[in-house]
């Protein structure tokens, strides 16, 4: 009997694909077959972006590409892009919109239509190329929505209200993923530091218990044995106490990295673009977090060319960085987003000066990058082992502080670890990371 097929496209950001992977995963256990779009599959999943003007372009093409080279397909397009964007897609003749609130019914959709899914459940799963190509670091949503409304950020208009996960559901998650033998889980969602406040003022019941990141983390700790937790992505004043004092009690069993985004060094403009911080504040706090583990890795954003940034904001945030040394800064350039406040202001920076900041950023930000990846030779890093070179017998993987290294294996040995945390000593800079040996 043929086995129906299907693709997921994914643009964007962790949390996509994490939902992007529930719906590879529902499909296959109806048994359905994952392919590439490329091989005409009997449905193609476009799960969209819209954070910035590229990723609706990027949207736009690929959903063409697809439509015009799956024909007989049905193509089903979903995500951030889909909000505002309904009479392209109508103009397209997708055939299913489906809103990020409904995503997680895409399986139940598809399954309904392949009339024929319940006899195709033999399918091989290790042996499918698009399983194999999903996180060997796996993300686990526990949060969506975002309430914060930076004046720039188009997602609390097409994300929503602030909605978690039941802890129960974490918990259970991340039990089936340590069973499956992964040895680190991603937590991720929009704001995860607002974990739990809809839980706690919702209805009381039992899930109310779990109010908060700090009692989420704990949870976890306490009812999982996953080897490694790492936390994507949490706004300054979000990290309390509380949440500091879980992550030393418990250092083995979280990944000694933390994205911090930072924006701005300058005040005015963290007040224009609407961020509930200061750059003393946030400069204090990363002091506090170093002081308790003096070598975690701080990962941030930073944002060149927001309306009104002049010279002088900008030097405020290359010191700010400057000083902070993070081990790897994402830079961003400020781009227009209708619906969103800063869309209007006046002030808007030209292009060129956007790209010269962003490449003066991007560069200190190289130099800090390669500094910090030097002064882990000779260290003994636990390295999730993530994808093999099957060329030159090599593989890589993330370690606990956020850095790419790379180790020569056997072959016949990856299928069995991969996934899992191996302990490897540095010995050298190679390509974007280190090379090393296994301990
Ligand atoms: S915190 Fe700000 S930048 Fe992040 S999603 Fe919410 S509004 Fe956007």
């Amino acid at each position: 009997m043929k086995k129906m097929r299907f693709s997921v496209d994914t643009l964007g950001c962790k949390i996509n694909q994490s939902e992007s992977d529930f719906i590879v995963k529902e499909l296959f256990e109806k048994g359905l077959e994952p392919v590439s779009w490329s091989e005409r599959p009997d449905f193609c999943i476009i799960n969209t972006c819209t954070v910035t003007s590229r990723s609706d372009r990027k949207a736009r093409q690929i959903i063409r590409k697809i439509k015009s080279q799956n024909k007989n397909s049905k193509i089903i397009v979903t995500g951030c892009f889909v909000v505002f964007n309904k009479k392209f897609l109508k103009d397209c003749d997708i055939d299913f919109i489906v809103e990020n609130k409904d995503k997680n019914k895409i399986p139940d959709l598809i399954g309904r239509m392949a009339a024929s899914w319940k006899d195709l459940k033999s399918f091989d799963f290790k042996s499918c190329s698009q399983f194999n190509q999903m996180h060997s670091r796996p993300l686990v949503k526990i949060q969506d929505g975002c309430e914060q409304n930076c004046t720039y950020c188009i997602v609390p208009k097409v994300r929503g209200k602030y909605r978690s996960v039941p802890y129960r559901e974490i918990l259970n998650k991340i039990i089936d993923l340590q069973k499956d033998g992964f040895g680190e889980v991603v937590l991720t969602g929009i704001h995860i530091g607002k974990y739990g406040v809809d839980l706690s003022t919702g209805s009381p019941g039992k899930e109310s218990k779990i109010s908060s990141l700090a009692n989420l983390l704990e949870e976890v700790v306490r009812e999982t044995s996953i080897k490694r937790i790492r936390i994507s992505s949490i706004e300054v004043n979000e990290i309390d106490s509380r949440l500091l004092d879980i992550l030393k009690r418990n250092n083995r069993r979280f990944a000694s990295h933390l994205h911090i985004p930072l924006q701005s060094g300058s005040d005015r403009i963290l007040k224009l673009m609407g961020r509930p911080y200061t750059a003393q504040y946030y400069f204090k706090k990363i002091g506090m977090i170093s002081g308790i583990f003096p070598n975690i890795a701080l990962t941030t954003d930073v944002m060149v060319g927001f309306p009104g940034e002049s010279e002088e904001d900008f030097a405020r945030t290359v010191n700010m960085i400057k000083r902070i040394a993070f081990s790897k800064i994402h830079v961003f350039k400020f781009s227009k987003r209708m619906h969103t406040l800063a869309y209007g202001m006046g002030n808007q920076v030209g292009e060129e000066i956007k790209s010269e900041r962003s490449k003066i950023l991007r560069s200190i930000g190289d130099r800090l990058r390669n500094s910090y990846i030097k002064n882990q030779i000779g260290e003994l890093l636990n390295v999730v082992c993530e994808e093999m070179n099957f060329e030159n017998s090599t593989v890589s993987g993330t370690s606990g502080n956020y850095i790419k290294v790379y180790f020569p294996m056997d072959k016949e040995n990856f299928p069995l670890l991969k996934g899992k945390i191996l302990g490897v000593v540095a010995n050298s800079e190679y390509k974007n990371g280190l090379w090393g040996v296994i301990n």
